[in-house]
């Protein structure tokens, strides 16, 4: 039995290749393992359970259905689809855990996440996390716009977004060591998985005197990136798109 995690697949009909990947990887990779999580940007940006028809998710969304039949699925929200709510749940059959979740991959406690909690130094993302990320009054005000409102402003904050990371450092937009300590040691584990700053690599920590790694995904823009996990361990490969 295995098990596979990805991320950041930034979804839009702008690059449809993308999706083509995905729907390849939910056909021929995807039913043969038992679970199946997604670490969070599924979507380029998602607005509205009530928007996906609109903007052309409906394909992604049945195949995301006909998977989650056949194998166990779930989902953590990242900062660009974090308004996924129970309808979404309905329509993929993805279930929506917390960010932050530990499970038990196979013998080992680990802690899946979306990312963008480690990355401490970026005081703009993180203004942005506590505004709209988890701030329930603030999402339902937004969720209650005209779907035409809901996307200027999407727009708008994507425009921002950008402009913010073309003027920060590199080193801003990654995880702080510091975060990263706090997380394993918040929730006792040695192990963790997440994505979001595009940077696949395996990282080595000393924790308590034990080792712990944390394993990054990759996004899926020029390559995928897919991590498989079984009783003898992690890989992840990459397949250029
Ligand atoms: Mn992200």
């Amino acid at each position: 039995m295995h098990t596979y995690i990805i991320s950041d697949l930034h979804l839009t009909p702008e690059r449809p290749q993308v999706i083509t990947a995905f729907f390849d990887f939910l056909a021929n990779q995807a039913p043969s393992a038992e679970r199946l999580y997604v670490l969070g940007d599924l979507f380029e940006f998602w607005i509205g359970d009530d928007a996906g028809s609109m903007l052309g998710a409906d394909p992604v969304l049945n195949a995301m259905k006909a998977i989650s039949e056949v194998t166990e699925c779930a989902f953590i929200a990242g900062n660009r689809d974090f308004l996924v709510r129970e309808t979404f749940t309905q329509r993929t059959g993805f279930k929506i855990i917390e960010d932050e979740t530990v499970i038990d991959l196979y013998g080992t406690k680990t802690l899946l996440l979306h990312g963008d909690s480690l990355c401490t130094d970026d005081i703009v993302h993180q203004q942005f996390r506590a505004q709209m990320m988890t701030n329930t009054q603030f999402c339902d005000d937004f969720l209650q716009l005209s779907i035409a409102d809901r996307i200027e402003q999407a727009k708008q904050a994507r425009l921002q977004s950008n402009e913010h990371k073309s003027e920060i450092s590199m080193g801003i937009m990654d995880v702080t060591e510091a975060a990263v300590l706090d997380a394993f040691a918040k929730h006792s584990v040695t192990q963790m998985i997440h994505g979001h700053t595009h940077r696949q690599n395996t990282h080595h920590y000393q924790v308590n005197g034990g080792d712990a790694v944390r394993y990054v995904l990759g996004d899926w823009h020029s390559s995928n990136s897919i991590m498989r996990i079984d009783q003898s361990g992690i890989e992840i490969t990459n397949q250029a798109i």
